[in-house]
């Protein structure tokens, strides 16, 4: 059975190392020679856009999925379109919406998913109108093609919003209240293609200049575990959804503010390949094949560490114990995701004791609340 995936990043590349031991084959489209995905996988070399490759991949697959959101909507329903297409899962509807802060916002207000205050933005006035009516400090930034904190402008004073104006007028955007959180938490769920669900613990996020820095999980109270569960399933069933999806959230005043969705597998999720049972990367290809869906118990308390912009010694490394390191194979860049190293520990006290020492070592700027 093969898995048809656009994007060859390290995202598909851990998918493909989870589902090679359930007998899965992989091919994928990434337009870049050195894709993480090519040193374990057939990748073929084109547009992410191409009808005549898309074509080729569907009649070579059981199903097509994707490791990255910036693929575009409107040749993935074209192709879907077309005589004997190879499934695309998850559904894009749920891709289209994610792509889009405004629509996602909008499903989220639909779903009685609480979110921030924002207001759509075309033109200077309308920066004008939003930051009046929703307030300062805010955040501006563009609706579409956003990630890892690019495209955006923190508003903290109103000279700041020329500036912002100036740096991303050009297309449109997103003016939304600055949330002054407690925590950031987010959620990973799996819905099969039977309708059976899964979900991960709660996972406790640590941004520093909008790049995930830390993971640790199962965190936070029950109460919110609960409710993130609750908004999960109602954009699962919303969408009859097929595959991983995740949920950021803000804590507001011990409660969940929802700030965006990533319809794939995400790197809150990561620890899952040793901290659970069953990890996100195999749970998504089990729901895209109508597969029974794994458990997603944890088996201990989990610590994954972005290693970003360039890459510590192994040896320093690996001489912490315990430590699993993934290496994406990739060309250090400043702001780049390289790899991720997980801690899984007894208890959440040696977890955070041993990834602040880690920390101290490959991202000494960031902090464990
Ligand atoms: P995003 O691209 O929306 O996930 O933003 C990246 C990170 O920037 C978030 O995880 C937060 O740390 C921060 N951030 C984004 N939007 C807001 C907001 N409205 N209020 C406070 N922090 C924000």
């Amino acid at each position: 059975m093969t898995v048809g995936i656009i994007g060859g990043g390290q995202l598909g590349r851990m998918m493909a190392l989870a589902g090679y031991p359930l007998g899965l084959d992989f091919l994928f489209l990434d337009p870049s020679r050195d894709a993480p995905a090519g040193k374990v996988a057939p990748v073929v070399h084109a547009q992410f856009t191409d009808p005549k490759v898309l074509k080729w991949l569907s009649q070579h697959s059981q199903v097509l999925t994707f490791d990255w959101e910036n693929i575009s909507v409107e040749a993935l329903r074209k192709h879907a379109a077309g005589a004997r297409r190879a499934r695309i899962c998850p559904p894009v509807p749920a891709l289209a919406t994610a792509q889009d802060r405004v629509a996602e916002k909008r499903l989220f207000e639909r779903l009685g998913i609480p979110t921030t205050r924002w207001r759509a933005v075309g033109s200077r006035t309308q920066l004008e109108r939003a930051a009046r009516e929703i307030g300062l400090p805010g955040v501006l930034k563009t609706r579409r093609m956003g990630y890892d904190g690019k495209g955006q402008a923190r508003i903290g004073s109103h000279e700041d919003l020329e500036r912002a104006w100036q740096s991303l007028g050009s297309v449109p955007l997103i003016y939304e209240e600055w949330v002054p959180f407690e925590c950031e938490v987010s959620i990973i769920g799996a819905r099969s293609t039977r309708g059976e669900t899964v979900f991960y613990p709660l996972n406790g996020n640590v941004h520093a200049d909008g790049i995930l820095r830390v993971t640790r999980a199962p965190y936070g109270a029950a109460r919110w575990h609960r409710s993130a569960i609750d908004y999960l399933t109602r954009c699962l069933e919303h969408f009859r959804y097929a595959g991983v999806l995740n949920i950021e959230f803000f804590v507001r005043q011990g409660r969940l503010v929802a700030n965006e969705m990533a319809p794939r597998v995400h790197n809150s999720g990561h620890w899952t390949i040793e901290g659970s049972a069953t990890s996100q990367f195999e749970n998504h290809l089990r729901a895209i094949l109508g597969l029974p869906l794994g458990s997603t118990r944890p088996t201990g308390h989990s610590a994954m560490i972005n290693l970003i912009g360039e890459m510590p010694a192994r040896e320093a490394l690996l001489g912490v114990p315990g430590l699993h390191l993934h290496d994406y194979g990739k060309q250090p860049r400043p702001g780049r995701k390289l790899g991720h190293c997980t801690l899984v520990e007894p208890s959440a006290a040696q977890r955070d004791r041993l990834a602040r020492r880690l920390l101290a070592q490959v991202a000494p700027g960031v902090r464990l609340p």
